[in-house]
């Protein structure tokens, strides 16, 4: 290359290890030592955002000093370095945290008794619908910050709070925002069918035909949306409500998950991979038929195992059943405020390998390749390949098993998004306890 060639260069040596992920394009299904790719003895060098160079570390060196105007040499000190996380499930996007909810069910109380007593998804809904978009981005933003200072560089955020035409729409424009101020990937999702709002209680028709006949179109023109998710559970959406609204969501050009039997088993497996979904989620409750449907398709297997350990819940998805079968497996946070209040995925990495049984390196997949497969973003996220966004992670570890056993020990101690630092003075935090927001609102 001709020694005048070059934007801007950050460079990375000294690492203990570089996990590069699988080294074919897409997602694996049954990963094995060799899908996390891991290399000694080579640094990572990345011009204008993008991954330029992973190679022995001299030939790195000499790349980084062959520029115009090389910017970083980040000497790793041993340390190991990986892809950014993907989280590709989250409801980052709401306002004031559910105490209330958490200590009821220490209590013994169900989600019937907590929803009569004015918790559950619908005091979210109410509480979402008094805020401004303004806030509820000033809100979002400091949580952003934290999930990167965990580790995590492209995320998925849905709507669902909202459930009426503006409300919907104030989610997604929020999310809109928050893409463009981030430097962060984040993708979104509508989830107008997230539960039914009490103003429809005695007539759930005519909220469908609402999520159908004018959230969509909406969504859809305004280009709001990648993704409509639907919650097929009893008591939630029905699997054929589900299909109607996911075949229009699809006329309508978007892309398809479903939140699919999280605690009872009503076939949404099975619907997610009949309609060539991205993902199928939660499967806490998947029957057997389900597991094949998914194994047989490229619809992933999105794993919530934090949300069931939130809910004090003993049982969790079928893991090893999945992955045997060849399923797509990924993992990600559930990050909301009622079952699942944590933004670390590293965490829900450590719960997959001790709640659910993944290895160690099945769970490494799961939060990198396999979670950019579960949002579709094919751009290379979830690799350290040449070419793809300079989403990288410098891990206060030396082997990769040690992001999923530290469990809830912050270990990223850099951390770049598009070749953006998110850690250590540029975007973001200082430290992962030093959100220069509080996370929850005031109290009303
Ligand atoms: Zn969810």
């Amino acid at each position: 290359m001709s020694p005048e060639a070059g934007g801007r260069r950050l460079a990375f040596v000294g690492a203990g290890a570089v996990a590069t992920g699988p080294a074919a394009p897409g997602p694996v299904r049954r990963p094995a030592w060799d899908d996390v790719g891991l290399r000694t003895g080579v640094g990572v060098g990345v011009e204008d955002g993008r991954i330029a160079i992973v190679a022995p570390d001299d030939e790195v060196g000499e790349w980084f000093h062959a520029a115009r105007s090389p910017d970083t040499l980040v000497d790793c000190g041993g340390r190991l370095i990986t892809a950014g996380l993907v989280d590709p499930h989250t409801h980052a996007l709401f306002g004031r945290p559910r105490l209330e909810d958490h200590a009821r069910r220490a209590r013994g109380d169900d989600y019937k008794l907590i929803a009569a007593a004015g918790g559950g998804i619908l005091s979210s809904v109410a509480d979402f619908r008094s805020r401004s978009e303004d806030n509820l981005v000033a809100l979002a933003r400091p949580r952003l910050a934290m999930m990167a200072a965990l580790g995590t560089t492209a995320l998925e955020i849905k709507s669902g709070y909202g459930l009426s035409v503006e409300d919907e729409l104030k989610a997604l424009r929020a999310i809109a925002r928050l893409s463009r101020e981030v430097p962060v990937r984040v993708v979104a999702t509508f989830l107008g069918a997230h539960e039914v709002p009490a103003e429809y209680r005695a007539r759930r028709d005519a909220y469908v035909r609402l999520v159908i006949e004018e959230m969509l179109p909406t969504v859809a023109r305004e280009g709001l949306a990648t993704f409509c998710d639907v919650f097929c559970e009893p008591g939630v959406f029905d699997v054929d409500e589900s299909e109607a609204i996911l075949v229009s969501a699809a006329g309508h050009g978007l892309s398809l998950k479903v939140h699919a039997d999280e605690l009872d088993p009503s076939g949404g497996a099975e619907l997610a991979a009949r309609l060539g979904a991205a993902s199928a989620d939660h499967l806490g409750a998947i029957s057997a038929a389900g597991v094949e449907a998914l194994a047989a398709s490229e619809t992933a297997a999105v794993l919530l195992p934090g949300t069931l350990v939130f809910l004090g819940r003993t049982r969790q998805a079928p893991a090893r059943a999945l992955l045997d079968a060849g399923a797509i497996v990924a993992l990600a946070t559930d990050f909301n405020p009622g079952s699942s209040p944590s933004a670390n995925l590293p965490l829900m990495m450590a719960l997959a390998v001790s709640q659910a049984h993944l290895q160690p390196e099945e769970a490494f997949v799961a939060a990198t390749a396999n979670a950019a497969h579960a949002i579709r973003l094919g751009d290379g996220r979830g690799r350290l390949v040449v070419g793809a966004p300079a989403d990288l992670v410098v891990w206060n570890c030396r082997d990769v098993r040690e992001l999923a056993y530290w469990y809830g020990i912050p270990l990223a101690w850099r951390v770049y998004a598009s070749g953006s630092p998110c850690l250590g003075g540029g975007w973001g935090l200082s430290s992962p306890g030093s959100a220069g927001t509080l996370l929850s609102p005031p109290m009303s």
